[in-house]
């Protein structure tokens, strides 16, 4: 992919919506490019509730967070467009009858329309101060920030570093799978929990809760063995661990769409039924769309990402139809 190489389509943002616009964009037989600045696809489903089920999709009775991107990334492999994680576009460009769009690594990207899917942001997990003295880079695979790959934990020893409400949910959600699980948090009390939370908390008798500090991760061969933590008292205990989950709540870092130059309301991009916005040649869809009667779901994402695309599409080309069944494109 050479730096010059133009693109019909460059979708901003991977999360549910601009993977389904990804994969329509490349079923309509577009040049397409995906850029997104995590390092994994999936946007706020696999940053907020990967391990939960989702019951409002069309088709699915049921669905977790992450088996519903696994099937996303399937789908939008079956034509394999460009698609680049952990870059984050900074500017967008008019030049000429295309966009320039600049990456924070100094990279350019040559497109003809662009589609936003980039909902307010992205999210990065923070972490306590103390924590960049600890070896986490080294042991990635055992520390986790999100509940993905949940069959993992099953009969392990598995410590919940965390402040907030979120240990009690991931505590509850992997009692009787785990050996053990012990919450470890600097308070007496975790943040944002409810009187029930506590009342489920209490009521386990396989949850531990211990008020510490995490003082260092014990690795064997590369495989975490224990976490050691320091009480009030001053005295530290090892925890026997096999997984370390922590969580210590999401910072947003917001999408510079004022340097982007489309129209806003409240933040968020003001669009018609069509999703373009003020900026001709730059359509958008999903979290980040603002109109009458807009609802923040993921479906409302899929038909927003194929009105964009095919409106970006007649963009490109005043004489395609803008319709297209895939029944009668795929034949089969
Ligand atoms: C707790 C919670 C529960 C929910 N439950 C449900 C539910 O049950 N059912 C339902 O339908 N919806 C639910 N939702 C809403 C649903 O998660 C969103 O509607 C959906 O995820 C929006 O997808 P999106 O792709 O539009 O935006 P996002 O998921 O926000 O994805 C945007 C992506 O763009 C990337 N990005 C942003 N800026 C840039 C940039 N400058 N460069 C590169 N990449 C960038 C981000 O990293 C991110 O990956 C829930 C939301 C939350 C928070």
């Amino acid at each position: 992919m050479g730096q010059n190489e133009v693109f019909d389509v460059t979708i901003i943002g991977g999360g549910t919506t601009g993977l389904f616009a990804a994969y329509y964009a490349t079923m309509r037989n577009l040049k397409v490019k995906l850029i997104e600045s995590q390092d994994q696809f999936g946007g706020k489903v696999m940053q907020f509730f990967p391990e939960k089920l989702i019951y409002d999709i069309g088709g699915y009775p049921d669905v977790s967070g992450d088996t519903l991107v696994k099937q996303m990334i399937q789908q939008v492999n079956r034509h394999q467009p460009v698609m680049l994680t952990k870059t984050w576009v900074e500017t967008i460009d008019r030049v000429d009858d295309h966009f320039v769009l600049e990456t924070l690594d100094g990279m350019q990207h040559v497109t003809k329309a662009v589609v936003l899917a980039t909902g307010s942001g992205t999210f990065h997990t923070k972490k306590p101060d103390n924590w960049d003295d600890l070896p986490f880079p080294e042991y990635r695979d055992s520390v986790a920030t999100n509940l993905m790959d949940e069959d993992k934990y099953e009969g392990k020893d598995v410590v919940i570093a965390s402040n907030n409400r979120q240990a009690i949910v991931w505590a509850l959600h992997l009692e009787g799978k785990a050996k053990s699980v012990t919450i470890v948090n600097e308070n007496d009390k975790l943040q944002q929990t409810r009187e029930e939370d506590i009342q489920q908390l209490e009521s386990s008798d396989t949850i531990a809760y211990n008020a510490a500090t995490i003082t260092n991760l014990v690795v064997d061969n590369e495989q975490l063995t224990a976490v050691e933590i320091k009480d009030h008292n001053g005295q530290v205990v090892k925890l026997k661990a096999d997984y370390m989950l922590a969580y210590y709540g999401l910072a947003l870092q917001a999408t510079p769409f004022d340097a982007w130059d489309v129209a806003l309301n409240k933040g968020r991009i003001l669009v018609k039924g069509d999703m373009a916005t003020s900026v001709p040649g730059i359509f958008a869809a999903g979290d980040v769309v603002q109109y009458e009667g807009k609802t923040n779901l993921i479906a409302s994402g899929y038909t927003e990402a194929i009105t964009a695309v095919n409106k970006a599409h007649k963009f490109i080309d005043p004489s395609v139809t803008e319709q297209l069944y895939s029944t009668v494109l795929y034949r089969k």
